[in-house]
C-alpha cells in the first residue's frame, strides 16, 4: 500500500509533538492482545485499530446476543448468534484495513492463554468474571507481559495498569477486586465507552514510552463525573514481585 495513503488517515496523531512518523511506525509495529469483546472491548479495540497498532487480537468464545448491543459497538442485529471474535476482526478489518487482526474463539483456561499472551506487546483485560481475569493476570505475570485490567458497572468503574515485576497485580489487591466484581451487570454503554476508552489511551502511553499509569488505580464514577486515582503497593510476598 501507498505510503503516503496510509499515512494520511492518522495525520492528526502524527502532528502531535511525542508522536511523528516514527511513533506511528512504532505504534504499527505493535501488537495487542483484546481478552473479551464486549463492552469494554468495543471501545478498546475500535481506538487501538484508529489509532494504527499494527496487529491486533481478539479473545472471546461468546456468541454476540440482542443483549449485546446497548454498550458492544462492534456488532450490528445481523451478527446477533454468531462468533463474537469473527464478526469483531470483520469489522475491525474493514474499519482499518492497514492493520491485521487474529481471532481467537477460546474459552480462557490455565492452559490456552499464555501461548497467546506470548506473542504480543501488551494485553487489554476487557473480561466480565473474576476467574478468567485471574487466569489472564496468572498468564501475564508469568509472561511478563503488561496488561490494562478495567472492570464496568452501571455508570461507573476502575481501569489499572500492571507491569508485572514493577507494579501491584490483580492478586496483590484481591479484596478490592473481588469487591469490584458485583453481581449486578447491568451498564450504561456509554460508561463502558469511557472506560475502554481510558484503556485505549493507556495502550498509546505504553507503546510510545510517554508516563505510564503504572501502579495507578484509577476510579471513574459517572454519576458526579469524578475521576480519582489511587496509588497501589505491590504485595511484596505476591509471584508477581518475583
Ligand atoms: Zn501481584
Amino acid at each position: 500500500m501507498d505510503d503516503q495513503y496510509m499515512y494520511a488517515r492518522y495525520a492528526r496523531q502524527i502532528s502531535l509533538p511525542e508522536m511523528g512518523i516514527a511513533g506511528q511506525d512504532k505504534l504499527l509495529a505493535s501488537s495487542v492482545l483484546i481478552c473479551g469483546c464486549g463492552g469494554l472491548g468495543s471501545p478498546a479495540a475500535f481506538y487501538t485499530a484508529a489509532m494504527g497498532v499494527g496487529c491486533i487480537g481478539l479473545v472471546d468464545n461468546d456468541v454476540v446476543s440482542r443483549s449485546n448491543l446497548n454498550r458492544q459497538l462492534l456488532y450490528t442485529p445481523a451478527d446477533v448468534g454468531k462468533s463474537k471474535v469473527a464478526c469483531a476482526a470483520a469489522r475491525l478489518r474493514q474499519f482499518n484495513p492497514h492493520i491485521s487482526v487474529n481471532a481467537y474463539p477460546l474459552y480462557i483456561d490455565a492452559t490456552n492463554i499464555g501461548p497467546v499472551v506470548k506473542d504480543y506487546d501488551i494485553i487489554i483485560d476487557c473480561l466480565d468474571n473474576l476467574d478468567s481475569r485471574l487466569l489472564l493476570n496468572d498468564a501475564c505475570v508469568t509472561e511478563k507481559k503488561p496488561f490494562i485490567h478495567a472492570g464496568v458497572a452501571h455508570l461507573s468503574g476502575q481501569v489499572m495498569t500492571v507491569i508485572p515485576g514493577q507494579s501491584a497485580c490483580l492478586r496483590c489487591l484481591l479484596p478490592v477486586s473481588q469487591k469490584k466484581d458485583a453481581p449486578t451487570r447491568g451498564v450504561i454503554g456509554a460508561a463502558a465507552g469511557v472506560i475502554g476508552s481510558l484503556q485505549a489511551l493507556a495502550v498509546y502511553k505504553y507503546l510510545l514510552s510517554l508516563a505510564t499509569d503504572q501502579g495507578q488505580y484509577v476510579l471513574f464514577d459517572g454519576w458526579n463525573n469524578r475521576l480519582q486515582h489511587l496509588e497501589l503497593q505491590a504485595d511484596p510476598g505476591c509471584f508477581c514481585q518475583k
